[in-house]
């Protein structure tokens, strides 16, 4: 048998392409969001969301703002029912979970389901913080701390305009 240089050749260069994305992917799995997500992702350009959030909204979400304290729609919501992302509608917090955590930013001690949030780490600003990010479409929700109340002394400290409330009926 023969060897065709050419074929070595594109074999050589075929295994270090592959290499090189395999090294992609693990790179950007450091940044995975922990839980894994269960159900389908949801994957939008910059360009669709700026479409379909308002500036604010967009600001937030898509580019880890943070609204001013005392100022949002829910931080003293106390009606009963559930807090779903305003990027994607996924639920997220039911409002039995909610507490007074004095912050002025709606805040919980647990998500309706683990799988529905996930976490990121943020060293923006000096600090080491869990970013809080919608698990289906990643948008920015907030921070968790751990000085929150029992049973999970976790304090979700979300973003009011993160999330879209319905009351039950
Ligand atoms: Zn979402």
């Amino acid at each position: 048998m023969k060897f065709n240089p050419l074929l070595i050749l594109g074999l050589f260069i075929s295994t270090s392409l592959f290499q090189s994305c395999q090294a992609q992917v693990e790179k950007s799995e450091e940044q995975v969001i922990e839980p894994k997500f269960n159900g389908e992702k949801l994957d939008k350009s910059t360009k669709e969301w700026r479409a379909e959030l308002t500036a604010d909204e967009f600001h937030v979400l898509r580019e880890q703002g943070t609204e001013r304290a005392f100022t949002g729609e829910y931080w003293d919501n106390h009606e009963v029912g559930t807090y779903s992302c305003r990027a994607c509608g996924l639920p997220l917090f039911p409002s039995s979970t909610k507490f007074e955590s004095g912050t002025g930013w709606p805040s919980f001690y647990a998500a309706l389901d683990e799988n529905n949030v996930g976490l990121k780490n943020d060293n923006s600003y000096g600090m080491n913080r869990s970013e809080v990010v919608c698990n289906r479409c990643e948008s920015h929700l907030g921070h968790v701390f751990e000085d929150g109340p029992q049973p999970t002394g976790l304090r979700y400290c979300m973003n009011s305009i993160s999330l879209k409330f319905e009351a039950d009926e």
